[in-house]
């Protein structure tokens, strides 16, 4: 596991490839929570700081993937934060699950015999306090927006701090070779919406973009979303 402060108060925490993100203010706000076993690092890194794990009040989840939410569990042992995540990502609990149709894990939990491996892959909506819609502003950072980015997800956002030009994005977004690019198509539900996501995106002043996976654009982030908007226009 390694960390790396993004700008002050805003650290990126990476484990095995995938990252999440602790706000550092009177309270704790943590961005999704890593893969299942992400929280011893992540609590040695809070103590690191003079913090307390206790002190985290609110974790965002962008999406409801395993490795966005894996560390939910061990979490709630340790905070009684409360659990924000978006509304279009939690089915009723028999229907799909929310990877793409083509997808090896949604097939997989077709299998009745494996159906006990759901709650490894799919956070139901009773693991969550708030259902988010998109708009709502939490008092984070300055103001911290929901951003509704659906396309890797049906529910998937992203979280926009306009005073300090962050957008958190989730996996709405990745970047190869230094290129903005969609989210990777396999792990995709739907590409058109993610196109689409891409352009609200793209309205916003930004200069700084954190991902899921891989490194955060640190300067203008604007530019390059520009660039993406363009180059997959349909
Ligand atoms: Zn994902």
């Amino acid at each position: 596991m390694f960390t790396m402060q993004v700008i002050p108060q805003v650290n990126q925490i990476t484990d095995r490839y995938t990252n999440f993100f602790l706000i550092v203010e009177d309270h704790l706000t943590l961005i999704d929570t890593g893969l299942r076993g992400s929280i011893r690092g992540l609590v040695h890194f809070i103590r690191s700081l003079g913090r307390s794990p206790e002190e985290i009040n609110l974790i965002i989840l962008t999406h409801n993937h395993m490795d966005h939410f894996g560390g939910l569990a061990e979490l709630r042992k340790l905070t009684r934060a409360e659990v924000a995540a978006p509304k279009n990502d939690f089915v009723i609990d028999d229907s799909p699950v929310p990877y793409p149709a083509g997808n090896c894990i949604r097939k997989l939990l077709q299998v009745s015999a494996l159906s006990h491996l759901r709650r490894r892959f799919v956070l139901e909506s009773k693991d969550v306090d708030i259902l988010l819609e998109g708009g709502e502003i939490f008092p984070i950072l300055g103001g911290l927006q929901v951003i509704p980015t659906p396309g890797h997800t049906a529910g998937s956002i992203s979280l926009y701090a306009s005073r300090k030009k962050l957008l958190i994005v989730g996996d709405a977004l990745k970047k190869k070779q230094g290129m903005l690019r969609l989210p990777l198509i396999t792990l995709t539900s739907d590409i058109q919406q993610a196109v689409s996501s891409i352009r609200r995106m793209s309205e916003l002043d930004v200069d700084i973009i954190l991902f899921g996976h891989g490194r955060p654009v640190t300067e203008n982030a604007r530019a390059g979303l520009l660039r993406l908007s363009e180059r997959v226009k349909v």
